[in-house]
């Protein structure tokens, strides 16, 4: 929950405009702050203070006990020209808070903590628990003295500055065991243990806490490292069980005793199986909600309990980066870039966005074609555990690399899309608005069509009078398709009929150009082009190509109630009264 504090008209308006972006995520404390600040404070995860630094930094100033579980403030000034991320930057998210406000409200970010000044990942900014010497190795990555990353899997996490293999002083290590600490070592603990825990009733918080940390000792495993603990159905509602996890915040994840009977264990029980219904809770729960078992059941006089650790599972991330100009790449794509240690890419989109990769980024670049290769070195990096972002011009799932990675891609990595501006969109965007009414994408090249294929296509778009973006128009080995499907346009549209030809949208050297079917020269068209051809309605109008949103509601109005049953005046006089929201699909309705 993001608490909105607001206590000026300019302040309550920009509030106002965060509760539009975030629906349901916001909550507003108008008022003296000196009041609304502590209770939003008690009760948010972020804040965004409307209000200066100074005045917010007397209030919270009692309230402040740690960065780990204070929550992120971002003051932004009357103007809305700053939001300045002021505590809780990297642990709490301050510093991505502010970047998500400064979006919203068109305000500059301000962050003050160092490594993210200089564009090196806080080793906090995981989110994950750091512990040994931060301050040390943070400065030596700064520095860029040598310092190297020793991890127990691979865990799909941002490129860190780190030396590739090598001997190195400073050491950041990720692992759940527990290892010996030195000055100039940082341990990261992954999200990685679940502990299955088994109780009788009335057993007591301290017992459940006990006997957890006598089983992660014997183990050699950290306790910063569990992330749930895992039981059977029948036992949700245990106090010691409840009151334990709320005592570290760990979540509760509860398995029906039917699904854990199901789970192999080594070391099932008669007794719990007469008791719960299945012959093991503490390990059946721990494996149901991981992967493999590093603890055996371990029993006190009212609980038991096991550990299991979940398998890292590798991040996939489909980049659009838009038409080719910075400010239309989005900021989530930017942020995906910036969360991926791997980017896969045809060399040309990979440079185009090189400065935003954060260092130590693996960089597997390849020559245009090989798209086959390329989703399949995506994939396989993302099914080792990496975090890759496999990036694409306009939308990667438009003409581009997204099917056939997740054609490749199993559900054993998860995959998030950003989406990202086509060329269609920005080529329409120069030359007016000539996709007001309905409109068919057709790409021209043959490469992975039949040539017959895409000739019905355009036949069908033809008789449907459906506006036509042309992809991959024209190229050196391949210059007839297009002459070819502007001729089976021009049996159905006249000659005038407008036709945009965009090369290079957002790009240097960028052309637009409105001609007519009748003039379009394809010699004057290639592969960096986009062909926009009009419908019947399509007009030029001041030199730019637009395409009506429809007739007028009424005329279609009339000739839809004309066609159905006659008697139906009075829905006649109905259906006049107000245009239906089911027409404007229709482009009918003034909306
Ligand atoms: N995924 C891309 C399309 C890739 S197919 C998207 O969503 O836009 C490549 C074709 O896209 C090119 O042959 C050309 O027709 C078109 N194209 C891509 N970028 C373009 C640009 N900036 N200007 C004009 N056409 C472009």
């Amino acid at each position: 929950m993001i608490g909105l504090v607001a206590v000026t008209t300019a302040g309550r308006t920009s509030a106002a405009r965060l509760d539009a972006a975030w629906p349901g995520r916001t909550r507003r404390y108008d008022g003296p702050a000196k009041q609304v600040l502590p209770r939003a404070w008690a009760e948010c995860d972020d804040i965004v203070c409307f209000l200066a630094v100074g005045a917010t930094t007397r209030i919270i100033a009692p309230l402040l006990k740690s960065k780990w579980t204070d929550p992120a403030v971002v003051c932004v000034d009357e103007s809305a020209r700053h939001a300045v991320a002021l505590v809780g930057g990297h642990a709490a998210g301050a510093n991505e808070l502010a970047a998500r406000v400064a979006g919203v409200l068109g305000a500059e970010p301000v962050v003050t903590t160092a490594t993210d000044v200089t564009g090196l990942p806080g080793l906090d900014t995981l989110g994950w628990p750091a512990e040994g010497a931060i301050a040390a190795v943070s400065r030596a990555l700064l520095d860029k003295t040598p310092t190297i990353l020793e991890t127990d899997v691979t865990w799909p996490i941002p490129a860190l500055p780190v030396t590739a293999g090598g001997a190195a002083e400073h050491r950041i290590v990720i692992t759940d065991r527990i290892v010996p600490a030195n000055d100039r070592t940082v341990v990261l603990r992954p999200p990685s243990l679940v502990v299955g825990v088994g109780a009788s009733r009335g057993v007591s918080e301290e017992e459940v806490l006990g006997l957890i940390a006598e089983a992660l000792v014997s183990a050699g495993l950290s306790a910063a490292s569990v992330t749930a603990l895992a039981t059977v159905e029948a036992k949700a509602a245990e106090e010691g069980i409840v009151a334990a996890a709320r005592r570290r915040s760990w979540p509760v994840i509860t398995h029906p005793a039917d699904r854990l009977a199901s789970v192999p264990v080594p070391n099932p029980s008669d007794a719990v199986l007469a008791a719960v219904g299945t012959p093991s809770v503490a390990e059946a729960a721990a494996l149901a909600s991981a992967d493999e078992l590093v603890a055996e059941k371990r029993k006190s006089a009212m609980a038991t309990v096991a550990i299991a650790r979940r398998r890292p599972r590798g991040r996939l991330a489909l980049v659009g980066l838009g038409p080719g100009s910075r400010d239309l790449l989005t900021p989530r794509a930017v942020a995906e870039l910036r969360r991926s240690s791997v980017v896969v890419g045809l060399h040309a989109y990979v440079d185009q966005v090189a400065d935003l990769l954060r260092p130590g980024t693996r960089v597997l670049a390849s020559e245009l074609g090989q798209e086959e290769a390329r989703a399949r070195t995506a994939v396989e990096q993302a099914r080792s555990g990496h975090a890759v972002a496999l990036v694409g011009s306009g939308d990667a799932g438009v003409y581009a690399m997204a099917s056939p990675a997740l054609s490749l891609a199993g559900d054993d990595i998860d995959v998030v899309a950003v989406p990202g501006i086509t060329a269609g969109l920005a080529s329409a965007a120069l030359v007016g608005a000539p996709l007001g009414h309905d409109h068919a994408v057709i790409s021209l090249s043959d490469l992975h069509t039949p040539w017959e294929v895409i000739e019905r296509r355009v036949r069908a778009a033809a008789e449907g009078d459906f506006v036509v973006v042309f992809y991959n128009p024209r190229s050196r080995g391949r210059d007839w398709q297009l002459g070819a499907a502007l001729e089976i346009l021009g049996r159905h549209r006249a000659g005038d009929t407008p036709v945009a030809v965009v090369r290079d949208a957002y790009r240097s050297g960028e052309r637009a150009t409105v001609t007519t079917l009748a003039d379009l020269d394809p010699a004057a068209v290639d592969m960096r082009c986009v062909v926009i051809v009009g419908a019947a309605s399509t007009r030029t109008i001041a030199g730019r190509m637009v395409t009506p949103r429809g007739y007028g509601w009424l005329l279609h109005r009339l000739r839809r109630v004309r066609r159905s049953l006659p008697g139906r005046r009075h829905r006649l006089r109905r259906s006049l009264r107000r245009p239906d929201p089911d027409d404007r699909k229709a482009g009918q309705c003034p909306a």
